[in-house]
C-alpha cells in the first residue's frame, strides 16, 4: 500500500485541486518546481542550515521518566515546543519562504485562525526582507491580539475578512481571492497538509524533519530507530503528518492521530472531522469534511484554537480510510485534565493543541516494553490564560 501522494495529486479518493480556473498559473507553477527545488542541494543546504541554527534543531527527543513510571512504557516526548516561535509550524514557513525566493516571488500571503501560522510566516518574512501579508477572520482579530501584535511587530499587514463566520475558513478565502488577484510576484505559504496540490505533500515533506529526526534519536537511546507507537494531535495535520511520515511504511509502527471532539464528538460542540465528517471538497482539496445534510460546512468548536477546522489534510482522510493510522476523539475536558498533568509531572506546560495527543495515555494500556513517542507540537505559552480560568474555577 503507497500512503504517499501520486502523481496526479490524490491520496487515495482524497486530495486533488479542485481550483477555480484563475488560480491554475499559480498552483501548475508550484505543482511542476516544487520537487525539483526541494531536491536541489542548495535548497538543502540552506534549510537545514537555517533548521539548525535559527529554528534551533536538531529538537530533543527527551526520555520522559515520569510519566513513562506513571503508564508503563517508555514515554519519548519530540520536543517541537523548543522551537522558535514555539512549534512546529516554523518547519514549513522557513521551507515555503525557501521555495518561494526561488519562485522570484517578493511578496508573500498566508492565512491564520489563532495567529500561530501568521506569526510563523511573519517571522521568515521578516528573516529574508519579503513582504508579508496575514488574511485573518475579524473574529479572531478580536480574540487574538497579542498575536496580531506580534505579526505587526514582525512587520507584517493584518487584514480583517468580515465575510462568513469571520475565522479560519474565511481567512482562507480571503487569502485564495489575493492570490488570484497577484498570481505573479505573491506566493502563498499555507500552513497545513491541507489545500490544492501540491500543497498536502509540499508541506509533509517539510514537516516530516520530524520523523526523520526520531529515528536516529531513537537508535542512539534505544538501540532501534522504530517505536511501536506514534501520538499526535491533528488539527490539519501537518505536525502529526511530519511525525508519521518516515513510519508510514513501517507496518509495525502504530500511528495514533488525535481530533479535538470539543464538548464531545456526539455533540454539535466539536471538531471531529474524521468522527463526524462525510467527503466533500473544501479549500480545492477532497477530504473529510464536517457538514450539514445539505452539503454546508458546519461551525467547527474546540478550546484549542489550532484544531477548530471543519476539514483534515487528505493524507489523514487516506490513512483513516485505509486504516493505517487510527484517529481518537479527545475532549476539552480530557485535553485539560492532560495539560495539567504533564506539567506536574515532567515540568512542562504544553500548548492545547499537544494536550490532546498527551490524553491517548490515559485512555490505553501499553506494555512494559513499548516505546511510545507523544509529539509535543507546541508550547503552552499562548494558553495561559485559557490555564488560568481554569484554575481559578478549581478553587472557587
Ligand atoms: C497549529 C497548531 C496545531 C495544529 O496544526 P496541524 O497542522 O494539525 O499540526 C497543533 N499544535 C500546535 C502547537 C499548533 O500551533
Amino acid at each position: 500500500m503507497d500512503y504517499q501522494v501520486n502523481k496526479k495529486g490524490f491520496y487515495g479518493e482524497f486530495g486533488g485541486a479542485y481550483i477555480p480556473e484563475a488560480m491554475y498559473p499559480n498552483i501548475e507553477e508550484l505543482q511542476s518546481r516544487y520537487l525539483d527545488i526541494m531536491q536541489s542541494e542548495s535548497f538543502k543546504k540552506e534549510f537545514n542550515e537555517l533548521l539548525r541554527d535559527y529554528v534551533g534543531r536538531p529538537s530533543p527527543l527527551y526520555y520522559a521518566r515520569r510519566l513513562s513510571e506513571r503508564y508503563g512504557a517508555k514515554i519519548y516526548l519530540k520536543r517541537e515546543d523548543l522551537n522558535h516561535t514555539g512549534s512546529h509550524k516554523i518547519n514549513n514557513t522557513i521551507g515555503q519562504i525557501l521555495i518561494a525566493r526561488q519562485l522570484g516571488k517578493t511578496r508573500i500571503i498566508a492565512e491564520t485562525g489563532a495567529g500561530q501560522h501568521g506569526v510563523a510566516t511573519a517571522t521568515v518574512c521578516a528573516l529574508m526582507g519579503i513582504k508579508c501579508v496575514v488574511y485573518m477572520g475579524a473574529l479572531d482579530v478580536a480574540r487574538q491580539a497579542p498575536n496580531v501584535l506580534r505579526m505587526k511587530m514582525l512587520g507584517a499587514e493584518v487584514i480583517p475578512v468580515e465575510s462568513g463566520n469571520k475565522t479560519l475558513k474565511d481567512a482562507t478565502n480571503g487569502a485564495m481571492r489575493d492570490w488570484i488577484n497577484n498570481p505573479v510576484d505573491t506566493h502563498y505559504i499555507v500552513g497545513s497538509v491541507i489545500g490544492p496540490h501540491p500543497y498536502p505533500d509540499l508541506v509533509a515533506r517539510l514537516q516530516s524533519v520530524i520523523s526523520e529526526e526520531i529515528r536516529w534519536q531513537l537508535k542512539s537511546h534505544e538501540g532501534r530507530e522504530e517505536p511501536d507507537y506514534v501520538i499526535a494531535c491533528v488539527g490539519g495535520g501537518s505536525n502529526a503528518a511530519g511525525a508519521f511520515y518516515h513510519f508510514l511504511d513501517s507496518p509495525k509502527v502504530r500511528l495514533i492521530g488525535t481530533e479535538a471532539a470539543g464538548l464531545g464528538a456526539d455533540t454539535p460542540e466539536t471538531a471531529a472531522t474524521l468522527a463526524t465528517g462525510r467527503p466533500g471538497v473544501l479549500h480545492s482539496c477532497r477530504s473529510m469534511l464536517m457538514q450539514n445534510e445539505d452539503g454546508q460546512i458546519t461551525e467547527p468548536y474546540s478550546i484549542s484554537a489550532g484544531l477548530d477546522y471543519p476539514g483534515i489534510g487528505p493524507m489523514h482522510a487516506n490513512l483513516f480510510k485505509t486504516g493505517r493510522a487510527e484517529y481518537m476523539s479527545i475532549t476539552d475536558q480530557d485535553a485539560l485534565d492532560a495539560a495539567f498533568r504533564l506539567s506536574l509531572l515532567e515540568g512542562i506546560i504544553p500548548a492545547l493543541e499537544s494536550a490532546h495527543a498527551f490524553a491517548v495515555l490515559e485512555k490505553r494500556k501499553f506494555n512494559p516494553e513499548d516505546i511510545v513517542v507523544v509529539n509535543v507540537s507546541g508550547r503552552g505559552d499562548k494558553d495561559m490564560q485559557t490555564y488560568i480560568d481554569v484554575m481559578k474555577k478549581g478553587n472557587e
